[in-house]
């Protein structure tokens, strides 16, 4: 039941008194911090659904975002192969770095090259700033604030460019409307209020189920699929 651990779980704390727990961001995957947890700490996470680790410099129980209100909503738990790690799939309420970073392992500057799913999430955060940008100035806010209708047009138009240059043109121009076609897929996105999550739960949804079988399952009005 809810609360109660299970017996590999009671094992993994019969093993050691603290164990390492990698906090991942849900959407992203974005690596966000490491702590510790106790046999209580995992506990209370289970419990209350908001991370919890055991802070070593304050020996006591700490619930993440207690002072500062950037806490860790769990959204999912998992073990190791050896069960001596865990990790923690969450939502976090704010920067999850003390310092003010998203992670708390951004900005040492020991590493330049942004990993690509980095790139797609600033991308989306950098695109929902826009949105209040002046549009003299930004591309992004000016298609953001002009009427739906524009924003969708772009999407379709760049989704035929990557055809074109995928058919005539050379594989720098076929990466640069892909590229072209991400953006506008972030812009279409923020206009029209859905969110990158919502359509990868769809796609969740929809695996394992045969790709024929979803096919014909998926109601399309007013038309062929
Ligand atoms: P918080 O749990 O966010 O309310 O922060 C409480 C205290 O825990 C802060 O003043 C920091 O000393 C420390 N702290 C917060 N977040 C982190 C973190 N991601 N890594 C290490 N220490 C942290
Ligand atoms: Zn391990
Ligand atoms: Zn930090
Ligand atoms: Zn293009």
């Amino acid at each position: 039941g809810k609360g109660i651990l299970s017996v590999a779980e009671e094992n993994a704390f019969g093993k050691a008194d603290l164990i390492p727990a990698v906090v991942q961001h849900w959407e992203t995957g974005k690596v966000l911090m490491l702590g510790y947890m106790t046999r209580e700490a995992y506990e209370m996470t289970q419990r209350t659904g908001k991370v919890t680790f055991f802070s070593r410099s304050r020996k006591k129980i700490w619930v993440k975002g207690e002072t500062s209100g950037n806490g860790l909503d769990v959204m999912d738990i998992r073990w190791d192969c050896d069960q001596d790690t865990i990790l923690v799939l969450a939502k976090p309420l704010g920067p999850t770095c003390h310092t003010g970073s998203i992670s708390c392992f951004d900005g040492s500057g020991l590493q330049e090259k942004k990993p690509p799913f980095d790139v797609w999430s600033e991308l989306q955060a950098t695109v929902r700033e826009r949105k209040t940008g002046d549009p003299d100035i930004s591309y992004t806010a000016s298609l953001l604030q002009s009427d739906v209708s524009v924003v969708l047009k772009k999407l379709s138009e760049e989704s035929f460019e990557v055809s074109l240059a995928t058919l005539v043109e050379s594989r720098d121009r076929q990466l640069s409307e892909w590229a072209d076609l991400f953006f506008h897929i972030a812009v279409a996105l923020e206009k029209t209020g859905v969110s990158w999550g919502e359509v990868m739960e769809i796609l969740r949804k929809r695996q394992g189920t045969g790709g024929l079988v979803e096919k014909k399952g998926r109601k399309k009005p007013g038309g062929k699929s």
